[in-house]
């Protein structure tokens, strides 16, 4: 039994090393990507549900590392966000993203708005207020045109993301609560925040689905989000029978892989100019 517990603890202790020796291999190969411009954007299309129009596109971040290949957000984000490399990771996002969209108004395509996803720690930054606004002069993209995706995490400190809520909508720009329903905040939050849209969560929509009388939960916060006056846009939607019980209920716009995936610039291009 001695001899087994002190197996496992090599084991737990050699598993603990590799995986962090693969953090701190990836935290510097992030900061290499970001200075050596090895990170993409891909663009997600958001769908008007009735015409089946693009109204506007989700920015979201790649990596594709030399040895390890493709590397997901959902994997370096965090690690951005645990060693502040999400300041300028965020920054470059912005304004790649901003470029972008600002690019396909300049060849006539329509005029959408594009989604950025921000973290709270870029939100809580002192800076963050003005290096958008200078962002957007920059690039010279109305800010209209740009929605910034936040999660509910930055109701921890409700009082300073007001404020810097309330200084970002003064620029003219939009503000998205992303995966609503996920975050175990107080709703009450949501009467007093300067926000346009929420975003449901792709979980929920995945219930529709799976137990198919039972879209209590979406129906629910469709009705909440329009009678809050909320734009309500749905996350992950991968079948015709989630579209059609959104449509049912009342929601607008819709995102997911029943869609399209995100899709590098150049496709999504082609897309644009296939008239849709
Ligand atoms: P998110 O903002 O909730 O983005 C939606 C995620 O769901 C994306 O994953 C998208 O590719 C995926 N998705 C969209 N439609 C479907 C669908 O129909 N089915 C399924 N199974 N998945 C779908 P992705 O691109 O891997 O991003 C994961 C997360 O990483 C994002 O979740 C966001 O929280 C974060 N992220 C991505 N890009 C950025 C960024 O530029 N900045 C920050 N701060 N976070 C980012
Ligand atoms: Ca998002
Ligand atoms: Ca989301
Ligand atoms: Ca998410």
């Amino acid at each position: 039994a001695k001899e087994s517990g002190k197996n496992t603890f090599q084991f737990y202790t050699a598993h603990l090393q590799e995986r962090s020796s693969r953090k701190m291999e990836l935290e510097n190969g992030l900061r290499k990507a970001l200075e050596q411009n090895q990170l993409l954007l891909h663009y997600q299309p958001q769908v008007d549900l009735q015409s089946g129009e693009i109204i506007g596109v989700e920015a979201l971040v790649r990596w594709i590392h030399k040895e390890h290949g493709f590397i997901s957000p959902a994997e370096f984000i965090p690690l951005a966000e645990e060693t502040g490399l999400i300041v300028p990771l965020g920054k470059w996002v912005l304004k790649e993203a901003c470029s972008q969209m600002k690019s396909w108004h300049d060849q006539g395509f329509a005029k959408i708005p594009i989604a950025v996803n921000i973290s709270v720690r870029q939100i809580q930054d002192d800076h963050f207020v003005d290096s958008v606004k200078r962002t957007l002069k920059e690039v010279g993209l109305e800010p209209t045109y740009l929605e910034l995706e936040i999660t509910e995490s930055v109701m921890q400190n409700i009082e300073k993301s007001t404020l810097i809520l309330k200084q970002l909508k003064e620029l003219g720009l939009k503000v998205s609560i992303d995966d609503f329903g996920t975050g175990y905040s107080s709703l009450s939050y949501l009467k007093h925040l300067p926000i346009d849209n929420i975003k449901i969560d792709k979980s929920f929509v995945d219930d529709i689905i799976y137990h198919i009388n039972q879209g209590v939960m979406v129906k629910t916060i469709i009705d909440m989000g329009i009678n809050l006056g909320f734009n309500v846009i749905a996350e992950g939607i991968e079948t015709k029978e989630q579209v059609n019980f959104l449509k049912e209920n009342a929601c607008m716009v819709g995102q997911g892989y029943f869609f399209s995936r995100p899709l590098t610039a150049d496709k999504l291009e082609e897309l644009f100019k296939s008239g849709q």
